[in-house]
């Protein structure tokens, strides 16, 4: 992710924190101007997290996982989501 304003990059772990916000301002680490993500952003995580869901669902089904195991997997899978969100997340100016 790059400000739109200053042109520095955020560093991955920056953009993680930032795009736990999944709406509203995101404040530039370096200069502080505020963004918005794009509502295609918004679109995407929606996509996302329902796939997430999606294959969650059906891995458990597919395996018939105890409780403790589909707990330790859906923690994988919220990881992976946590970590491939940022790098979708497109920043506007305006909202
Ligand atoms: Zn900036």
């Amino acid at each position: 992710m790059k400000c739109k304003t200053c042109g520095r990059s955020w560093t991955f772990a920056q953009a993680v924190r930032r795009s736990l916000k999944i709406t509203g301002k995101k404040e530039c680490p370096y200069c502080g101007s505020e963004h918005y993500s794009t509502k295609q952003s918004h679109y995407r995580f929606g996509v996302l997290a329902f796939s997430a869901l999606f294959v969650f669902m059906l891995l458990v089904e597919l395996f018939q996982m105890r409780l403790t195991s589909a707990l330790f997997f859906a923690f994988f899978i919220l990881l992976m989501v946590t970590i491939v969100h940022p790098l979708m997340i497109h920043l506007t100016d305006a909202d």
